[in-house]
């Protein structure tokens, strides 16, 4: 965090009000900066809290809007981050940002000590009313503020821990640790854009009909994308007690594949290879199978480059069959590798990418059900490689 203070209100390039935005959901980013244009606010918007400090560096905000919901990659250093904030920069207001009745309560009364130390300006919860988000945000950048004060038991704002780092403990359990109040988040993040761009809808309804076009355009991706996650979590509920129910049949599991990558493929030009043995024939349901190839088959094309090969081998080796699926993507850091199968987990690399972060940890319970494995045999920046490993039916094994 730098440490310089500014005492005159910042000015940009232009003399609009400058505002940062911290989110790291990129639809409400989207969003939100549709509302600060409107209304002749300039804005950047970051997703990493590790890029406060230089932001402000870069260029010192009226007002620095800090997301805090549990499940987003900051919830747990936004206190923190906002009472550094405080701390090196006493009259630059931070808005609260959150979906988190509990954190909402504890920054409005303002009487804990993490809450003193943040000392924020206000709070937005989300989905928010575009007149009252407009109004807070207004208040904050108009509203002059004061040093950091000490709460009546003496104890400063600095005793608060500065950035703690990302990818500690509580960063790493996150996905696990409240899965009920991660899930809600992931439901009430589709529902904060749903509602913002049907408010922007209203206003530009009759003066700009394309841009209310445009913004129910966005309703409409993210009423699918809330459809994708209900979804998800119907069978992330049922795999989790182990209550999902299998139309067990014998199939052959090479002829299942090739109609799964024909379902997958949308482009006029293939770009999925696929080399299979003779006849593979496994024990199982083809529906759930299907479900947990998709899966793989979703993740390979969405994560790489439009047209980029993706090869699948399905392979006898010993009593099970595998299917590997190689793509040349982004790929997965070394230290989330683990985590990719933990429900919610997104990598840093594919923020900007839809997805609900449930489907490899549903894939890999089927595929356990089945007596088999799904695993990330190797990932780096030039692409990935899952397996998927079967059982193969009674009758083939021993040959
Ligand atoms: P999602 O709906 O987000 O794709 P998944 O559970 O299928 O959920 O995957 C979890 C995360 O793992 C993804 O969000 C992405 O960050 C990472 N991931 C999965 N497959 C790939 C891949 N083929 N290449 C790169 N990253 C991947």
């Amino acid at each position: 965090m730098a440490t310089q203070q500014h005492t005159t209100p910042p000015r940009g390039p232009t003399d609009k009000p400058w505002v940062l935005l911290v989110e790291d959901e990129p639809s409400i980013s989207k969003v939100v900066g549709k509302l600060l244009d409107e209304e002749g606010y300039d804005h950047e918007s970051i997703a990493d809290h590790a890029q406060i400090a230089a932001a402000i560096a870069r260029r010192p905000p009226r007002c620095i809007i800090l997301d805090s919901d549990p499940g987003s990659s900051g919830h747990e250093r936004s206190w923190a981050d906002a009472a550094a904030i405080r701390r090196a920069h006493p009259e630059l207001p931070v808005l609260m940002f959150t979906a988190d009745p509990g954190s909402i309560a504890e920054a409005r009364a303002g009487t804990s000590a993490r809450s003193k130390a943040a000392g924020y300006a206000g709070v937005i919860d989300k989905p928010f009313l575009v007149v009252e988000f407009l109004a807070t945000l207004k208040h904050a950048v108009d509203t002059p503020r004061g040093p950091g004060r000490r709460d009546n038991r003496g104890i400063a704002a600095e005793a608060i821990s500065m950035f703690p780092e990302l990818g500690g403990p509580a960063a790493a359990t996150w996905g696990v640790a409240d899965f009920f109040s991660v899930a809600v988040h992931e439901l009430r993040t589709p529902l904060t854009s749903i509602d913002g761009q049907t408010q922007l809808a209203q206003r530009f309804i009759a003066k700009e009909p394309l841009r209310a076009a445009e913004a129910l355009a966005r309703v409409r991706e993210q009423t699918k994308r809330m459809n994708r996650l209900i979804t998800d979590l119907l069978d992330q509920a049922r795999v989790s007690v182990g209550a999902l129910s299998l139309e067990v049949a014998t199939f052959d599991l090479g002829v299942a594949t090739a109609i799964t990558i024909g379902l997958n493929e949308h482009e006029d030009v293939p770009r999925i290879t696929f080399t299979t043995p003779a006849s593979v024939r496994i024990q199982g349901d083809p529906e759930r199978i299907a479900q947990v190839l998709g899966n793989l088959l979703d993740n390979a094309i969405k994560y790489s480059a439009p047209g980029s090969p993706i090869d699948v081998a399905l392979i006898v080796a010993g009593n099970e069959a595998q299917i590997r699926v190689t793509d040349h993507g982004v790929g997965v850091p070394d230290d989330e590798r683990d985590r990719v199968f933990a429900p919610f987990y997104r990598t840093s690399r594919t923020r900007e990418i839809s997805g609900t972060g449930l489907g490899l940890h549903i894939s890999r319970r089927i595929a356990e059900q089945h007596h088999g494995r799904l695993w990330l045999e190797s990932s780096s920046d030039a692409g990935s490689v899952f397996v998927v490993a079967l059982p193969l039916a009674e009758e083939r094994r021993g040959r």
